[in-house]
């Protein structure tokens, strides 16, 4: 959907000259921060796509031909390229455009990997798979022994979502690759580009099952032995048939230890309204929001609902009304704005109108970046339950915490970086709370990690009318580019 025909093609911002990064003497050889844009078919442009330079080639050698390790003295985007990655992207899909149905290890998802695997490729990236399918593309520094900084984000799509929710914190990556080499630097820490497999819950219920494997997850290793999709399709005969989990059960391969990373940052469209409300460019992350999901069910004696009297009655419907108006009151008492919660699902049975509701089934999600006001939360809407059950003289017959992620909180350096990148790159920016959960809520496991967001249209994502512009695309990749030049060289 295009909302602004009038964008410009390219876009080439310059970065100061020689900015080397906090733990080195800041040395500035030049102050000026231009941004220029000009349209594709302008043939002075140097930013002109070509192929050469879409393969991440540098076709205009750099000034100083020596530089090696220093941060990029200029950074273009090759938005005309990333747009028609982007695009052709969308095309892999089990749903007409521009609604977006990519479902994890379908003939779709196999066909948007090894498009990207080729893409990783012609930007001149190792590529290497796990076991079920998280992908690799590293750019090896001048000292690979030190641990690699990473970025990256997923490609799979819920049923008729849009073409840029993950996606541009793929296809994004690899053009913040791509900037940096042809800007002429040169990375001390090797830069890995990550596809993680499976941030939607769509097939089998589990949100970010890569990353969460690659934090070393044990558990659910061991859960997805016995996981299967709603065609009663195996975990592993699903993987297998996309080519991963070759002849093996056993997952451990997949987890990395902590300290794999030096630093992860992932770049995302904001999912919300905030940026682009308040004319920002860029959003840094400080705090990704977990949730902790319950399964409450209570059971009454039911009836007719003309000849059972009230007083008489145990009505497990009201129950659950109850309970879901205790959920509203719990939160709103925490006193804090970050704390979050909400009913999504109430079900009675048998569900007639003439009919007491014999049964109600709730489920529950409660968030927050602060795990100890969350968890508290939780108790409260127990005890709730409880007292509830009695009073109504019904039973709770279950009250099960499904999950319960810890918050992450970003590392102070990675903000730090991104703040500077986004100064340098004359962008406005905000700090601010991720709501939605990321990857980057578990890479906070095993490495520090921050986020980048840009702004959405209306703040629109899991929709075909989600969107984001090409130039503030660029601007996420510009910073995304100059913060990992950063963390590269720390
Ligand atoms: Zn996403």
């Amino acid at each position: 959907m295009d909302f602004h025909p009038d964008e410009p093609k390219t876009m080439k911002i310059m970065s100061p000259l020689f900015v080397r990064s906090r733990s080195i003497p800041l040395l500035l050889l030049s102050l000026l921060c231009s941004i220029s844009t000009t349209l594709a078919h302008n043939n002075e442009d140097p930013t002109t796509k070509t192929m050469e330079d879409f393969s991440g080639y540098a076709i205009h050698e750099p000034p100083h031909s020596s530089i090696t390790n220093t941060l990029p003295y200029s950074l273009s985007v090759d938005t005309q390229s990333i747009q028609n990655q982007i695009d052709e992207l969308s095309t892999f899909s089990d749903s007409p455009a521009p609604s977006v149905t990519r479902i994890l290890y379908s003939e779709k998802d196999v066909l948007a990997r090894r498009y990207i695997k080729n893409l990783m490729g012609l930007s001149g990236l190792s590529v290497r798979e796990d076991a079920v399918g998280n992908i690799f593309g590293r750019w090896d520094g001048d000292e690979p022994e030190l641990a690699p900084v990473a970025t990256g984000s997923h490609v799979d799509a819920i049923p008729y979502s849009g073409k840029y929710d993950g996606v541009v914190g793929v296809l994004g990556a690899i053009e913040a690759i791509n900037v940096l080499k042809r800007s002429g630097f040169k990375p001390k820490r090797s830069l890995e580009v990550i596809y993680f497999t499976s941030e939607e819950p769509t097939r089998f219920g589990i949100s970010c099952l890569g990353s969460r494997l690659l934090a070393g997850i044990e558990t659910l290793a061991e859960a997805l032995k016995t996981t299967v999709d709603g065609q009663n399709i195996s975990f592993f005969d699903a993987a297998r048939s996309a080519g991963y989990a070759k002849d093996q059960t056993d997952l451990t391969s997949v987890f990395l230890k902590k300290g794999s990373y030096s630093a992860f940052i992932e770049l995302h469209i904001e999912q919300g309204p905030i940026l682009e409300e308040e004319g920002i460019s860029i959003g840094i992350v400080t705090a990704i929001a977990a949730p902790a999901s319950i399964k409450v069910d209570f059971e009454g004696s039911g009836g007719h609902a003309g000849a059972m009297l009230m007083p008489n009655r145990n009505d497990a419907g009201l129950a659950a009304a109850e309970l879901a108006l205790a959920v509203e009151k719990h939160v709103l008492e925490s006193g804090s704005i970050d704390t979050v919660g909400t009913v999504g699902i109430l079900e009675l049975h048998p569900g007639a109108i003439n009919s007491i509701p014999s049964k109600s089934h709730l489920e529950i999600d409660i968030r927050d970046i602060n795990e100890q006001r969350r968890n508290h939360v939780m108790d409260r809407v127990h005890q709730s339950a409880v007292a509830i059950a009695q009073n109504r003289r019904v039973k709770l017959s279950e009250f099960k915490v499904i999950n319960q992620d810890p918050p992450a909180l970003s590392d102070k350096s990675i903000i730090e970086a991104a703040e500077l990148a986004s100064k340098e790159l004359n962008l406005t920016y905000k700090s601010m709370i991720s709501r939605a959960y990321h990857d980057s809520l578990f890479m906070a496991r095993i490495s520090p990690i921050s986020m980048i967001f840009i702004p959405c249209y209306k703040g629109y994502s899991h929709k075909p009318e989600e969107y984001s512009s090409i130039q503030d695309i660029a601007n996420g990749v510009n910073v995304l580019a100059l913060t990992l030049s950063k963390l590269s060289l720390d």
